[in-house]
């Protein structure tokens, strides 16, 4: 597990998301692990993800239990569907919380906490391909 966690950790420090892609199957594998969750084969490649994904679901945390959070509290607790077709927990930044909505496209970006590099997500502007779809 050691092996897993210090490669997606360093990736993240050098402010890059990178994932575990199963060759058998053709897809990134979200969170790291040693066989791949479809096929079973061990998960030995890694690749660079886009970051760019929309908010699948969200809540607003107005009440948090860990002490940690309660100074941040409101905020945006979102689930991240990303473009290369996994879904990524995470915080939702730099958005007022009466704007975030199911849909909205957003981008990674990365903040320092506790001397480790997190992966947070903001709003971004609609490519040309998500406008016409609309
Ligand atoms: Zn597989």
């Amino acid at each position: 597990m050691t092996y897993y966690k210090n490669t997606f950790d360093q990736k993240l420090a050098a402010g890059e998301l990178w994932l575990q892609f199963c060759a058998t199957c053709q897809k990134f594998v979200f969170y790291p692990r040693s066989l791949c969750p479809s096929c079973w084969q061990p998960l030995t490649d890694w690749k660079p993800v886009s970051g760019r994904g929309h908010v699948h679901s969200y809540t607003i945390v107005n009440i948090s239990v860990l002490p940690e959070f309660k100074e941040k509290t409101p905020y945006i607790y979102a689930l991240i569907e990303l473009e290369e077709g996994f879904r990524m927990p995470s915080s939702l930044i730099n958005c007022p919380l009466d704007e975030v909505e199911v849909g909205m496209p957003v981008q990674i970006t990365f903040i320092d906490r506790d001397s480790k590099t997190l992966p947070v997500f903001k709003p971004r502007e609609r490519t040309v391909a998500e406008a016409i779809s609309l």
